[in-house]
C-alpha cells in the first residue's frame, strides 16, 4: 500500500522517488514525518537529543519516567487530539470539565452546557467574585467572542484594562500567563482573543482539560515514529543536522556522522535553533532577521515528592501569591502516587528557593508532611515570548524544496502542542502539493 501512493506521488511530481528530510524530532518535525510518510512519500526523520519530543518530551528522574515540563493540553486541540487517537487504542489523556480552583480565594466551574453558556454559568457561579465582577466578565467575554474589540495592537493588560482588579489577578492575567507564557503587560491582545475563542466559542468540550497520563514522548512522538518506521520511514536519533546544503535538484544534509542528500527538507527545529542552520542559504537571510528578533520565556517545573499515601483534593489547582501558578498531582494522572508537580510560566528571575516558595504556597490548600525529594527542571527558552505583531513565518520559504514547521510559523495560537503539530501537518500537506 505504501509503496503503491509512492509511485503515485512520483509521477505526478516529476521528482524520481523524493525523499524527504524532517530536521527535528519535536511535535511538529514528527506530525510532519507521520503525515508526509502516511501519504507514502519516503522520510527521514533526523533529532539532535536522544530523545524525541523536544520540548514536549520525556525525562527519567529518581528511577521515574517523568517530562520535561508538565503540560496540560485543551479540549480545542482537535489536530493534536486526532493525531494521538489515531495511534493509541486508548489515548492517554484524562478529560476534565473546565474548572480553575485557587482555595480560599476563588473558583470556577463550567458546567455541561452549550458554549459559551457554560463559562457563563460558570462566571455566574463562581466564588470569589461579586455580582458586580461577575458581570463585568460576562459582558467582557461575550465582547470578545463576537469580536467587538479590535485586539490586533493591544496587549492583553490593556485589552483587560477595563476588567475589575480582582477579574485580573484571579482570572485574565493567570489565564494569559498559563496559555501564552508571556506576562500580561506586553503578551498579545489578539493571540489571547484566539485562545479564548477557541476555547469558549465552539463547543462545550473545546474549553476541557485534558492532562495527559503517559510520558509526553510516549503520548505522541514515539508511536508517531513507529508509524513512520511501519512505513519504510527512517528516525535517526542522536543526528544533529550541522551543515544544510542546498544544490540544483537537492539538498545535502550533514550531521556529525555522515551526509546525505535529500529532494526537499523541513526544518522543525526550535525558532532559537533556526539560524545557524539557515544563514548559508541565501534565499533564506530575511527569516534570519524575521527570528532574530524573538525573545523567550521560561517555565520552571518542580517535582516533590511526598508520601505515597498523599494526594491533593482534586488532580489540579491554581496557586496564588508566589513563583507557582499551577500544582498537579501526578499520583492522579500518571500513578505515580504522592508525586506533585508544580509549575511557574513566564518565569523570570526565579529565586533559587522557588521550590520551597511554591511548597509554602500549596500549604492553603493542603499539609503533604515532609517532602522526600524534590527537583526543578528550568527551561530558559520555554517558548518565545507572544508579542503583539510577531513575525510568523509562514510554512513555505524563499527556496522551494525547504519548508518550515514548528510552534512559531503562522497561525493563530500561541506556542503550544496544538501550534506545533498544526504546523507540521499543514507543513507536510504544503509540500505533497509541489510533488
Ligand atoms: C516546560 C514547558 C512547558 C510547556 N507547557 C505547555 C503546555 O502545558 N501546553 C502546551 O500546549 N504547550 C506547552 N509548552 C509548549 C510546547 O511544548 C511547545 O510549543 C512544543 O513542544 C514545540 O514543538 P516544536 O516541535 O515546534 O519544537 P521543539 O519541541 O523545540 O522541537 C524541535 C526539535 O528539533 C531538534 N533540533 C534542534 N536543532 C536540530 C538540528 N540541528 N538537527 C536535528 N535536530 C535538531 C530539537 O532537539 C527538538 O527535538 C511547554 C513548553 C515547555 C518547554
Amino acid at each position: 500500500m505504501a509503496g503503491e501512493q509512492n509511485l503515485a506521488v512520483s509521477v505526478k511530481s516529476g521528482f524520481i522517488n523524493p525523499s524527504v528530510a524532517i530536521v527535528g524530532g519535536g511535535w511538529a518535525g514528527c506530525a510532519a514525518a507521520l503525515t508526509l510518510a502516511e501519504a507514502g512519500v519516503r522520510v527521514t526523520l533526523l533529532e539532535a537529543s536522544r530523545t524525541l519530543g523536544g520540548r514536549a518530551r520525556a525525562v527519567e528522574l529518581q528511577g521515574q519516567k517523568l517530562d520535561n515540563g508538565q503540560h496540560i493540553l485543551l479540549g480545542a486541540y482537535e489536530q493534536t487530539l486526532q493525531l494521538i487517537e489515531r495511534l493509541h487504542a486508548t489515548p492517554g489523556l484524562w478529560r476534565l470539565p473546565l474548572s480553575l480552583n485557587q482555595p480560599p480565594d476563588f473558583s470556577l466551574s463550567c458546567p455541561r452546557l452549550p458554549a459559551p453558556l457554560h463559562l457563563l454559568a460558570g462566571l455566574l457561579g463562581a466564588q470569589g467574585l461579586d455580582w458586580r465582577e461577575k458581570l463585568a466578565a460576562a459582558r467582557w467575554i461575550h465582547s470578545l467572542l463576537n469580536s467587538e474589540i479590535d485586539a490586533d495592537h493591544l496587549t492583553v493588560s490593556q485589552l483587560t484594562h477595563t476588567q475589575p482588579e480582582k477579574l485580573n489577578r484571579l482570572l485574565w492575567h493567570p489565564l494569559c500567563i498559563s496559555a501564552l507564557n508571556t506576562p500580561p503587560g506586553i503578551a498579545s491582545g489578539r493571540v489571547f482573543q484566539n485562545v479564548i475563542r477557541a476555547a469558549f466559542g465552539g463547543h462545550n468540550p473545546h474549553s476541557d482539560l485534558l492532562l495527559p497520563q503517559l510520558d509526553l514522548t510516549s503520548l505522541f512522538p514515539a508511536p508517531a515514529a513507529a508509524r513512520i518506521v511501519e512505513l519504510g520511514g527512517s528516525v535517526r536519533l542522536s543526528s544533529r543536522v550541522t551543515t544544510l546544503d542546498p544544490a540544483p535538484g537537492c539538498i545535502t544534509l550533514q550531521t556529525c556522522n555522515d551526509a546525505h542528500t535529500y529532494s526537499h527538507a523541513i526544518l522543525a527545529v526550535a525558532p532559537q535553533h533556526l539560524a545557524s542552520l539557515i544563514a548559508p542559504v541565501a534565499e533564506l537571510r530575511p527569516l534570519v532577521n524575521d527570528v532574530a528578533s524573538y525573545t523567550y520565556q521560561a517555565i520552571a517545573t518542580a517535582y516533590v515528592q511526598y508520601d505515597p499515601a498523599f494526594r491533593l483534593k482534586k488532580p489540579l489547582f491554581a496557586l496564588a501569591d508566589g513563583p507557582a501558578q499551577f500544582v498537579f498531582d501526578r499520583g492522579q494522572s500518571h500513578g505515580q502516587a504522592g508525586l506533585l508537580a508544580f509549575v511557574a510560566s513566564a518565569a523570570a528571575n526565579l529565586p533559587i528557593s522557588w521550590i520551597e516558595q511554591a511548597e509554602a504556597q500549596l500549604l492553603r490548600i493542603a499539609h503533604p508532611g515532609t517532602a522526600r525529594w524534590r527537583k526543578s527542571i528550568v527551561e530558559k527558552q520555554a517558548t518565545y515570548a507572544c508579542v503583539p505583531h510577531l513575525a510568523r513565518p509562514g510554512n513555505r520559504t524563499q527556496h522551494p524544496r525547504i519548508f518550515l514547521a514548528g510552534d512559531y510559523t503562522d497561525g493563530a495560537y500561541p506556542a503550544t502542542l496544538e501550534s506545533a503539530t498544526l504546523s507540521g501537518v499543514q507543513s507536510a500537506n504544503t509540500l505533497l502539493e509541489q510533488l
